[in-house]
């Protein structure tokens, strides 16, 4: 009977208190597009630290969380930003009443229980930062903690996930090689047709069709970076205007509203992509 793991979400700082989430009963959804679960599953097992590499909202964070009930670990989550320190990482000493207690962070936290910590766009971190997973990710296993005096060894079961988006501003090249070359790193992008339109249907609740003319309409618009479009719409938006749809909320709307609007300020490039939305969704 394996045990079934806690998901907590922890925000950096000032957000450290929030507790672990209620446990999933049923497994994340998540859909394979090939051996990433059984190269996931093997960097668990001989503890190798893992990149996810890809484009935002392309199933990167839904693959740890089902990754993380699969394997039956807790999972800590870190949304990395640049004023994350090291103490963020680690942990304080915080006053309560007339006393002094240190609080462990959310990597020292994982470390203890034997959780998945996901440093979820670590490249938004700065390098001297980073640098406290160094003796993690090696044969040490171990988290020193300096204001503790404690060389705490990382329990069974820890593991170490980053990920990060090569498009976006900071490439992974800009990571110092000594910290690059500890990990095992898996690619990602958005899935094949078929697949992606079976996410949108099983996320939303839209029917086949109607998943797959947004699939049609997000790979037609993945093709305006030509053009100028900066930022493609992901899964995650194609999800996110199936749901608008799913509430009844016209299609055309919302498609402007949750495709369109969100990625483009320019009068021409959403010209283009309406013109798009009025092709795909002939009604
Ligand atoms: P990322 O972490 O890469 O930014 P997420 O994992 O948050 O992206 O994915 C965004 C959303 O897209 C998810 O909440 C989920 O609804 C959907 N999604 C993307 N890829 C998949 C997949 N392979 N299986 C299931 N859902 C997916």
């Amino acid at each position: 009977e394996t045990e079934k793991p806690a998901v907590a979400s922890v925000a950096p700082s000032s957000e450290f208190e929030g507790g672990a989430r209620q446990p999933p009963r049923d497994a994340p959804f998540y859909l394979r597009s090939g051996n990433e679960a059984e190269i996931f599953e093997q960097c668990h097992k001989r503890n190798l630290a893992v990149a996810l590499k890809g484009p935002t909202g392309c199933g990167k964070t839904r693959f740890v969380e089902h990754m993380a009930w699969h394997l039956g670990r807790p999972l800590i989550t870190v949304s990395c930003h640049d004023d994350l320190s090291a103490t963020d990482l680690l942990g304080r000493y915080l006053i309560r009443g007339n006393e002094t207690v240190w609080q462990d962070g959310p990597l020292a936290r994982a470390v203890r229980m034997g959780a998945i910590c996901y440093l979820d766009e670590v490249m938004e971190a700065r390098q001297d930062t980073i640098v406290v997973i160094h003796s993690l990710t090696d044969h040490r296993r171990i988290l020193p903690i300096d204001k503790t005096g404690e060389l705490v060894p990382a329990a069974p079961g820890f593991q170490l996930v980053i990920s990060f988006n090569p498009g976006y501003q900071h490439a992974f090249k800009d990571l110092k090689p000594s910290t690059r070359q500890r990990f095992v790193a898996l690619d990602f992008s958005f899935p094949p047709p078929e697949q992606e339109a079976e996410i949108v249907m099983h996320e939303s609740g839209v029917d086949r069709a109607t998943g797959m003319d947004l699939v049609n309409l997000g790979s037609r618009m993945r093709d305006l970076t030509d053009q100028g479009l900066a930022e493609v719409p992901s899964t995650r938006l194609l999800v996110a205007t199936g749901r608008l749809i799913q509430g009844g909320i016209a299609p055309r709307q919302a498609c402007y509203v949750g495709l369109i609007s969100p990625l483009t300020d320019d009068p021409a490039i959403a010209a283009a992509m309406r013109d798009l939305v009025n092709v795909v969704l002939v009604d």
